[in-house]
């Protein structure tokens, strides 16, 4: 089966699809995007996903084109067409095509497209090896909480981390751990969970949100505080949330191993916890 693409309302294969080179997602990252992922066929979380696709449109007074409905259809559709055992739908809405210059035109058709490729999960050995990862400096601009196109800080933070050995960039501004180029970062200190608060330096993981839940429904102490570089370091564990990562445990942070150097118990709890929800 190959990969599936949706470009304004018409599926074909990922291959033939194709955007004109005046749209405004091509020329400057405006646009927005998600990723959902499915499980046993069905997407996951998608009224999360579909509901913070909106506020980042808004933020960026970017009409979506469709209504919730229509995307879930949209998505039903491509899932029909692809017939992966799992999928990974990839969502793209950009202001649509215009003469290139800075300010848009209000009455723009936006482009919509959706991605279905096939989603192979992490390694078994590699989840419970747990990752490394390592600390750059988050250089991204100051609405981060916005799910847009405009990723290159992220790409470069990611690639600085391939090149070094790790899985995962954590990025750190002022000295405090925001979150990964591609995930949430939650810490373990003195037997409380703590990750950095929603606002607009984090992207609000979908993620995040269902395994703070799960921690608290374990009774497990929860703070939404920024965590420091040093803390990060001498964390009990740390460990990473996200649609593709689900819970992944950090094993070493710049070259220092963290806890004994392997997935701590909370993390193994939670990352259990997850497995039961998702079956
Ligand atoms: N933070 C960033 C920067 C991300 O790109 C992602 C996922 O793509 C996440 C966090 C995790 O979000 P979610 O759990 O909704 O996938």
């Amino acid at each position: 089966m190959p990969d599936i693409a949706c470009v304004n309302g018409r599926f074909g294969s990922l291959s033939d699809a194709v955007i004109n080179v005046e749209d405004r997602g091509f020329q400057f990252g405006d646009g927005v995007y998600e990723v959902i992922r499915t499980y046993r066929g069905q997407p996951f979380s998608i009224k999360a996903h579909l509901t913070r696709l909106e506020r980042s449109a808004q933020a960026l007074q970017l009409p979506l084109g469709h209504e919730p409905a229509q995307w879930t259809s949209l998505i039903d559709e491509g899932l029909r067409l692809s017939r992966f055992p799992e999928t990974k739908i990839y969502l793209q809405i950009t202001r649509g095509q215009a003469p290139r210059d800075h300010p848009f035109p209000l009455d723009l058709a936006p482009t919509t497209i959706l991605t279905f490729r096939e989603l192979r999960p992490l390694e078994a050995s590699v989840r419970d090896a747990g990752v490394k990862a390592v600390t750059i400096e988050d250089i991204r601009w100051g609405r981060c909480d916005i799910k847009s196109v405009n990723l290159l800080a992220n790409v470069l933070a990611r690639q600085r981390a391939k090149e070094a050995g790790a899985f995962e960039a954590i990025l750190i501004r002022g000295g405090m751990v925001t979150e990964g180029s591609v995930s949430n970062v939650v810490v373990v200190r003195n037997g409380a969970i703590q990750t950095a608060p929603e606002g607009n330096k984090i992207l609000s993981g979908v993620t995040r949100a269902i395994v703070l839940e799960l921690a608290r429904n374990e009774g497990l102490p929860v703070s939404e505080d920024f965590v420091s570089r040093e803390d990060l370091l001498t964390a009990s564990e740390v460990f990473l949330t996200g649609t593709t990562v689900e819970v992944l445990s950090v094993v070493e942070v710049d070259g220092r191993a963290i806890g004994d150097g392997r997935p701590g118990p909370m993390s193994r709890l939670l990352s259990a916890r997850w497995s039961a929800l998702i079956a």
